[in-house]
This record gives structure tokens, C-alpha cells and sequence, in this order.
């Protein structure tokens, strides 16, 4: 049965494959590209990320010998920016201990910073046709209703059952062509509601299809809690300058720039707007409040912020190091994150006759 449901999968990924830039490549370093942009974005919205990467930075040591901040400002709007501090990172090690040559076995790419198990068997097979199958979360979907399997895919048990039973189907001669198989079928036809059975080229053995029962797979063990955080950005406006803080705590956005921060306990509604801008007052002199914008929510994989922006009058104490002062018209060359961009761009609710100076 494993062959002919590999053969299938195989047949059925030939005749259906999605016309991908990273599909018509055997380049190891686009496929990581690729793969890491694909790790959490959709590949409508990853595209022309992916199409901007790769022309800016063509081949490993122009990656590597990028600054951090260039190769930021390129995934800004994409999110989880760790993903490019890894790549970039992971570079840098190529080009040191590799000559600039991906390395071509599993274990040499699974030990690159950033790359997982399911990273390192998608290059491996992609690139250089390994025998490692891929598992994503399509795959744990398709895998989990074709043999009706209620283990829950994010328990240790559940893990290692669908990674040695994704291994055992695998045709290890055409691994790339399996691989990619899995993940459009799931992707595609075995969608998570509404599966398109009818298009399905292993149907006739699918055990949910047969059952009826595809909406009851895959099982989840728990679920993914929701932290709510409350953000309060303060755009200090210096004649024609303003200030910025580059991210370095072990949080979100590590490595970008924004605006002073101020992080509430609960939600910043006008009334509390003052208490928490009187926090910055310490590092900051500010003497007017021009704008105060509308709240924005921002929703991240395991956390919701509700954020504001004020635009205020003021200045920076001095001794103050935490801040680097830009020119206003400068804001365009500092990566941000998405939120912030949100912010620049959110309704001002025009306050600032209302509000009183505060020193
Ligand atoms: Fe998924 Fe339906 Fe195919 Fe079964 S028959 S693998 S449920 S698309």
C-alpha cells in the first residue's frame, strides 16, 4: 500500500504542482529562503518577499556580508523576525566554516541556526533529493484523516507516530516529488474545513473520507493560550527630528525599531493616556501633546496588543543613551514592525485642543 500511495501522491503532485519560483529550483540556499519566509506567511504574501530576498541577496555571502539592519528592513511586514536574524546569522557560518557552499547532508543543515527538523528535510529532499519526509502542518492534516488518527498531533506521542509513519510512506527515490506532493495535496485539496475529497487522489483509501468523519481530524491536545498586551508608542517630535529604540530584549521585534514604548496593565483609554505618558517623563522633557491616534489591534500567533500612538512636543533628557534622534523624513530607512507601520498610518482622533501641556 505505501508504495502505491506514494506513487499517487507523486502522480498526482506532476500533474497539479503549483508554479512556485522555489519549485523550479534545486539551489539549496533558495529553497532555504523560501522555506523560511513559508514558515508562518502565507505563500501569497510570501512571494514577493521571497522575489525581493533573493534579488537582493543572490547568494549566501551577500547575505552574510549584509548589515542586520538591511536584511531586517527587507522582511519587515512579514513578522517573526527572528526568522531573518537566524538566516542571517546561519550565512555568516556558511560562508566562515563552508566557503560559502550550503552544506549538502541532513544533520550539517539541521544544525544551521533557525532550521528545524521539518526546515532541514524539506532542503534535503528539495535540494538534494535525501530520503527525509517532510511534516508540516498540511501533512499532519492529510496523514491524520487518511488513516483516521486521533492521537493528538501536538503530544509527544502524537509527534513521533505521524514523523515515523510520514518516513514509512516515503518513496526514498523520489523523495522531492513525495515531499512536495504531501504538502500541496494537503494545502490545496485536503483543506482544514471543506476538504476537496472529490479531487483526492488517495480517496478511494482514505478512512475519514469513508467515514465521514474528515472534520474530526486532526486531534489537538490543547489550547494555544492568549496573552493580551497593551502598547502605548510615543512619537516625540524634536524640530524636524525624532527618536527611536532598536529592540533588544528577549520578546517580540528583537532587532527592530520604534518609537519610545510604554507597556500598560491594562487598556490605554484616554483617561489613563496621561498616567502612563508621565512614565517617559524621566527620560524625556515633553511639552506638548499634539495627536493622540485611535487604538489599533494587533494580532500575533500566541498574543493580541492593543496599541496607541501620541505625537507629542518634547525632547530627550540628557545622559539619556537608550535612544537614537533621526530626522522625521529618515523613518523610512529603519526597519519597524508591522503594528508600528499600523500606527503612522492610524486615524488621529485630533486631541490636542483638549489636552494640556505636561512637563
Ligand atoms: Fe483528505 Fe479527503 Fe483526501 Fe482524505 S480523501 S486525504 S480527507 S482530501
Amino acid at each position: 500500500m505505501d508504495f502505491n500511495f506514494s506513487d499517487s501522491i507523486v502522480l498526482w503532485y506532476i500533474e497539479n504542482k503549483r508554479d512556485l519560483p522555489w519549485r523550479n529550483t534545486h539551489d539549496p540556499y533558495k529553497i532555504w529562503v523560501s522555506e523560511i519566509i513559508l514558515q508562518q506567511t502565507r505563500i501569497a504574501q510570501g512571494l514577493s518577499y521571497y522575489n525581493r530576498f533573493v534579488q537582493r541577496f543572490p547568494t549566501i555571502a551577500q547575505l552574510a556580508e549584509a548589515s542586520e539592519d538591511e536584511v531586517l528592513i527587507l522582511w519587515q511586514g512579514l513578522g517573526y523576525y527572528s526568522r531573518a536574524r537566524n538566516m542571517h546569522a546561519a550565512a555568516k557560518n556558511i560562508l566562515e566554516k563552508h566557503n560559502g557552499i550550503f552544506p549538502s547532508s541532513y544533520n550539517e543543515i539541521r544544525s544551521l541556526k533557525g532550521v528545524g527538523d521539518y526546515t532541514a528535510a524539506a532542503i534535503a529532499s528539495f535540494a538534494f533529493n535525501l530520503p527525509f519526509a517532510t511534516l508540516d502542518g498540511n501533512v499532519f492534516r492529510l496523514l491524520s484523516r487518511y488513516f483516521a488518527i486521533d492521537t493528538p498531533i501536538d503530544s509527544c506521542e502524537g509527534k513521533k507516530q505521524f514523523a515515523s509513519l510520514s518516513q514509512q510512506l516515503l518513496n526514498p527515490a523520489k523523495a522531492a516529488l513525495h515531499n512536495q506532493g504531501m504538502m500541496d495535496l494537503g494545502a490545496t485539496v485536503c483543506l482544514p474545513s471543506s476538504p476537496h475529497c472529490d479531487e483526492c487522489p488517495v480517496s478511494s483509501s482514505c478512512l475519514a473520507f469513508s467515514q465521514n468523519s474528515q472534520n474530526e481530524f486532526p486531534v489537538k491536545s490543547k489550547k494555544t493560550k492568549q496573552k493580551e498586551r497593551f502598547f502605548l508608542y510615543v512619537k516625540i517630535c524634536d524640530k524636524g527630528y525624532t527618536y527611536l529604540h532598536r529592540r533588544s530584549a528577549k520578546d517580540i521585534w528583537k532587532g527592530l525599531y520604534e518609537f519610545p514604548l510604554i507597556e500598560w496593565g491594562e487598556e490605554l483609554t484616554d483617561e489613563k493616556l496621561f498616567d502612563a505618558l508621565a512614565t517617559l517623563l524621566d527620560q524625556f522633557q515633553i511639552t506638548t501633546v499634539n495627536t493622540v491616534h485611535a487604538s489599533v489591534a494587533h494580532q500575533l500567533s500566541h498574543q493580541k496588543i492593543l496599541a496607541r500612538l501620541v505625537e507629542v512636543e518634547g525632547s530627550i533628557r540628557v545622559g539619556n543613551s537608550d535612544f537614537i534622534k533621526i530626522r522625521e523624513n529618515q523613518l523610512g530607512d529603519f526597519a519597524v514592525s508591522r503594528l508600528t507601520e499600523l500606527l503612522i498610518n492610524s486615524k488621529s482622533l485630533n486631541y490636542s485642543l483638549s489636552l494640556h501641556p505636561i512637563k
